[in-house]
C-alpha cells in the first residue's frame, strides 16, 4: 500500500500542465459562443418569432405552439453547426447539481432513412421520472410523472455534443420538485413588493431586479491521491487524518502565487466559461493550502445561480484533465479552513438605481436607507429561518467550527451605516441625509461618505455583511444552490417591503409628507434592530453564543432541528402568502432535506467503520506485531535487561492496543446506534438520532489520527494531509 501511496505521488509530481485550449481571439470575441442568446435569436429567428420570443424573456408568459416550433427549428439551425446531436432538458432537483436526460434528434424520415428533428414540443417540455428524484413523497412512485418546462428566462446552452435547455421540474399537480421553480417564484415576490416603493422616489422605475453575484471556494486535489482515499471518493470528505506540521498557519497560501498546474486548469475553466456566457471575474488562491475561489460579475437571480450550477459541472470535468479532482465540500479536511460561497444580493432597478447603494441626493438616500433597515429587518425576523435555508449535513462542519461563519445569523454593517442609523434615530424625521462634503458639515445633518472606506475592515466572523452597495450571505455552503437561501432572503425581504409599504401608506394617507413618513416608519424599525441582528464584533467568540442568545437570535446547532424552522407558523404564512411555497411543498422539502441529512451521515458512518476495521486496526496491528517480533529478539539476546533496553517498544506496543481497543469500542457503539436509529421511521427524528451519530464519529477520529503519528509512515495505508493538500 504504501508503495502504491508512493507511485501516487511521484505520478502527481511528473504530471504537467495539461495544455491549455487556446481558442483564437480574445475572450470578448468568443464570449457566449455557446449560448444561444439575442445576438443569436434575432441571427436565426424570423422577426416575428424573435419578437414573440424576447417578449416572452423580458415580460413573462407561455409561448404559443407556433412560436415554440419556430425556436426550435432556429435553435436545430444553430446547433448543428456546431455539431450537436442531442438535446436534453437540463435542470435542478433536489439532489446536489444538476440533472439532464439526453434525447438524439434522430427520427426516421419516413422514407426509410433519418433526419435531424427537433420540434417545439420537446423544447418547451419533457417528462422525465419524477419517482427517481427527491420528492418528500409528493409523488408515489406508482404516479412517478413528472415534468420539465422550459424556462426560457435562462439561455439555452451546448454542452459537447448536447443542445441543454434550462427547464424547471415540477409535479403533474403543480409541485416544484427542485431548486428553480421555488427561486423564480421569490424573485418575482421581491421585486413586485420593491417596485411600488421605487416609484415613490421615482415614477420612472418599471421593473425591479434581483442580483446575485456568486464567490465559489473549493479545493483541488491530485487524482492519484484522492483514489486512494475512500472516505474522499465517497462522502467529498476526508473522515480521519492528522493535522499536518504546516497548514495555514503561516498565511502564504491566501492570495499567493497560483501554482501552474493549478493555474493551467484555471485557465481552461475560464475559457469554457467565457464561451458559456459565464461572466468570470476573479480567481485567487484562499486561505488553505491547495483552496482556492472563483467569482463571477454578478447578475440576474436566476441566470446567475445557472451559471454557478453550471460552472460547478464545467470545473469538475476540466479537474480530471489536468489531473486533478474538485473538492466542493464545505470542509473536506478538518483544521483548516472550510469553502463557503458568498452570496451577494442586491436589488436594482431598470433606471440603473441600485437600491443597496447610496445616491446622489436626500431622496435617494432616503431610498437607499429604506431598503437598508428593511433588509435588516427582515433578516433578524427570519434568521432562524435564514440559518435553516443554508444547513446541511456537509455545511454543519463549517458552521460554528470556530471559523467563519458562526451558527447564529447576524448583520454586519460596519462603523458607518451604524452611526447614520445611530444618528438618524436622534434627528428630526426631515432630516435630509446627504453625501457628506456636499452640503459642508453641520451638526444636525446626517451624512453618508462618498466613499465607504469603513466598509473595508470587512468583518470575516459575520455571516450577512453589507459590502457597500450589497448584502454578503457568507454562510452558504460551497457546495450548496444558492437558491436555497436566496429563495428565503428574497421572501423575507418581500414580506418586510410589503409591510413597511403598507405602514408608509397608512401615514400618508392622513396627508403627511412621503418623506417624513418614511422616515417615521424607519425609525421604530431601526430601535427594533440596531441592537439585536446587528453585530459588527467577534462571530467566533463564545460570548457572541450567550450574548446573541440573550437578544433572542437563534443559536440552535443542530441541522435537523434547524429544519424545522420551514414548517413554522411564520415561515408557512409568509411563503404561502407570496406564493413561493405551498404548505405542501414545504412539509415535502423537509422530508427530503432530512431524509438527505440522514442518508449523508449514514454514509460517513459507514465509511468510518470500514475504514476503521478494512485499513486502520490492520495496519496498526502489523506495525505491533513488528514492535512484538522486535522485543522478542531483543528477549533473545539480552535476557536480563531487555525491558530497559526497549522500553520504548513496550510502551508503543501498549500506546497502539489502547487506541486499537479505544476505536472498535467506538465503531461498536457507533454501530449499535445506527441499528437503533436505523428502526426510527419519522424523517426528522431519524435525522436528531444521525446527528448524534455525525458528532460520535469525530470520537472515532481522534484515536486513528494518534495512530498516524505512531505507525511506521511506510505502512499507513492512506495518503495523509501533508500530501493531499500541498501536492499540486
Ligand atoms: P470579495 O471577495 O472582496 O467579497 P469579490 O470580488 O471576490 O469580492 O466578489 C464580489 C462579488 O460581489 C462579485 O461576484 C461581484 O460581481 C459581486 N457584486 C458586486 N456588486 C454587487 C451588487 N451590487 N449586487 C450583487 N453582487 C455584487
Ligand atoms: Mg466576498
Amino acid at each position: 500500500m504504501s508503495k502504491l501511496r508512493f507511485d501516487v505521488v511521484q505520478d502527481a509530481f511528473k504530471k504537467k500542465a495539461a495544455e491549455v485550449d487556446t481558442p483564437s481571439g480574445t475572450p470578448s470575441a468568443y464570449f457566449g459562443e455557446l449560448v444561444f442568446n439575442r445576438a443569436k435569436m434575432e441571427k436565426y429567428l424570423d422577426a416575428k418569432t424573435f419578437k414573440a420570443l424576447t417578449n416572452c424573456i423580458d415580460n413573462g408568459g407561455t409561448l404559443d405552439r407556433k412560436t415554440a416550433d419556430g425556436v426550435a427549428a432556429g435553435m436545430k439551425t444553430w446547433a448543428l453547426e456546431h455539431g450537436v446531436t442531442h438535446v436534453s432538458h437540463w435542470f435542478q432537483p433536489l439532489t446536489e447539481g444538476t440533472a439532464e436526460k439526453h434525447d438524439s434528434f434522430m427520427e426516421y424520415d419516413g422514407k426509410g432513412g433519418m433526419i435531424e428533428e427537433f420540434e417545439g414540443k420537446a423544447l418547451v417540455q419533457q417528462e422525465p421520472d419524477a419517482s427517481s428524484f427527491p420528492n418528500g413523497g409528493i409523488r408515489a412512485t406508482f404516479e412517478a410523472r413528472g415534468y420539465t418546462a422550459w424556462d426560457p428566462t435562462s439561455p439555452v446552452f451546448i454542452q459537447d455534443d448536447t443542445l441543454c435547455i434550462p427547464t424547471v421540474f415540477i409535479s403533474y399537480t403543480g409541485e416544484a420538485l427542485d431548486y428553480k421553480t421555488p427561486l423564480k417564484r421569490s424573485v418575482n415576490a421581491v421585486t413586485d413588493a420593491a417596485l411600488p416603493i421605487c416609484k415613490w422616489f421615482d415614477p420612472q422605475v418599471r421593473k425591479v431586479v434581483c442580483y446575485l453575484g456568486w464567490e465559489q471556494e473549493y479545493f483541488l486535489v491530485d487524482e492519484g491521491l484522492y483514489a486512494a482515499r475512500p472516505d474522499l471518493i465517497q462522502t467529498g470528505r476526508t473522515l480521519m487524518g492528522h493535522a499536518s506540521s504546516k497548514n495555514q498557519q503561516l498565511d502564504d497560501h491566501y492570495f499567493g502565487a497560483i501554482p501552474s498546474r493549478v493555474m493551467a486548469f484555471m485557465r481552461d475553466v475560464e475559457i469554457a466559461g467565457y464561451k458559456l456566457g459565464i461572466p468570470l471575474k476573479t480567481r485567487h488562491n484562499e486561505v488553505a493550502p491547495n483552496q482556492f475561489e472563483l467569482a463571477s460579475i454578478y447578475g440576474e437571480m436566476n441566470l446567475s445561480n445557472d451559471q454557478n450550477q453550471l460552472i460547478m459541472n464545467v470545473m469538475n470535468t476540466i479537474a480530471r484533465k489536468h489531473g486533478f479532482v474538485v473538492l466542493f465540500h464545505e470542509k473536506p479536511f478538518d483544521g483548516v479552513n472550510g469553502s463557503g460561497k458568498h452570496n451577494n444580493w442586491s436589488l436594482g432597478t431598470d433606471t440603473g438605481t441600485l437600491l443597496l447603494a447610496p445616491g446622489k441626493d436626500a431622496m435617494s438616500n432616503l431610498q437607499f436607507i429604506t431598503f437598508f433597515v428593511n433588509v435588516l429587518a427582515a433578516v433578524q425576523k427570519h434568521n432562524a429561518l435564514l440559518k435553516a435555508s443554508i444547513a446541511s449535513a456537509t455545511n454543519a462542519h463549517r458552521l460554528g467550527a470556530n471559523e467563519a461563519p458562526p451558527s447564529i445569523v447576524s448583520a454586519f454593517l460596519g462603523r458607518t451605516m451604524t452611526g447614520v442609523l445611530r444618528k438618524l434615530l436622534e434627528v428630526p424625521s426631515d432630516t435630509p441625509i446627504e453625501i457628506a462634503g456636499k452640503k459642508g458639515t453641520s451638526v444636525g445633518l446626517v451624512e453618508i461618505p462618498e466613499i465607504f472606506i469603513d466598509n473595508t475592515d470587512r468583518n470575516r466572523t459575520s455571516p450577512f455583511a453589507f459590502t457597500g452597495n450589497r448584502f454578503e450571505f457568507r454562510a452558504v455552503g460551497s457546495s450548496a444552490n444558492c437558491s436555497g437561501a436566496m429563495t428565503v432572503l428574497n421572501s423575507a425581504v418581500a414580506e418586510q417591503l410589503h409591510a413597511f409599504r403598507e405602514s408608509v401608506e397608512r401615514e400618508t394617507a392622513s396627508g403627511k409628507p412621503l418623506n417624513i413618513a418614511v422616515m417615521d416608519c424607519l425609525k421604530p424599525l431601526i430601535a427594533s434592530i440596531i441592537d439585536v441582528v446587528c453585530f459588527d464584533g467577534n462571530g467566533y467568540s463564545e460570548a457572541w453564543r450567550k450574548e446573541a442568545a440573550r437578544r433572542g437570535l437563534d443559536t440552535e446547532t443542530c441541522v435537523p432541528e434547524m429544519i424545522k424552522e420551514f414548517t413554522k407558523p411564520g415561515a408557512v404564512e409568509m411563503f404561502t402568502r407570496l406564493g413561493v411555497y405551498s404548505a405542501k411543498e414545504l412539509q415535502a422539502r423537509n422530508e427530503v432535506k432530512w431524509e438527505i441529512y440522514t442518508k449523508k451521515v449514514q454514509i460517513e458512518a459507514r465509511i468510518t467503520g470500514r475504514m476503521a476495521e478494512n485499513h486502520i486496526i490492520p495496519v496498526a496491528l502489523a506495525y505491533q506485531t513488528k514492535l512484538l517480533q522486535n522485543l522478542q529478539l531483543m528477549r533473545d539476546l539480552f535476557p536480563d535487561d531487555y525491558k530497559t533496553k526497549s522500553q520504548a517498544e513496550i510502551e508503543m506496543i501498549d500506546k497502539i492496543s489502547a487506541l486499537i481497543n479505544d476505536i472498535r469500542r467506538k465503531v461498536g457503539d457507533m454501530i449499535e446506534a445506527r441499528k437503533t436509529a436505523n428502526r426510527i421511521s419519522n424523517a426528522y427524528e431519524k435525522a436528531v438520532a444521525y446527528h448524534a451519530i455525525a458528532e460520535s464519529l469525530f470520537a472515532i477520529r481522534r484515536p486513528i489520527d494518534e495512530l498516524e503519528e505512531v505507525v511506521d509512515n511506510d505502512m499507513w495505508p492512506l495518503p495523509k494531509y501533508r500530501e493531499l493538500l500541498f501536492i499540486n
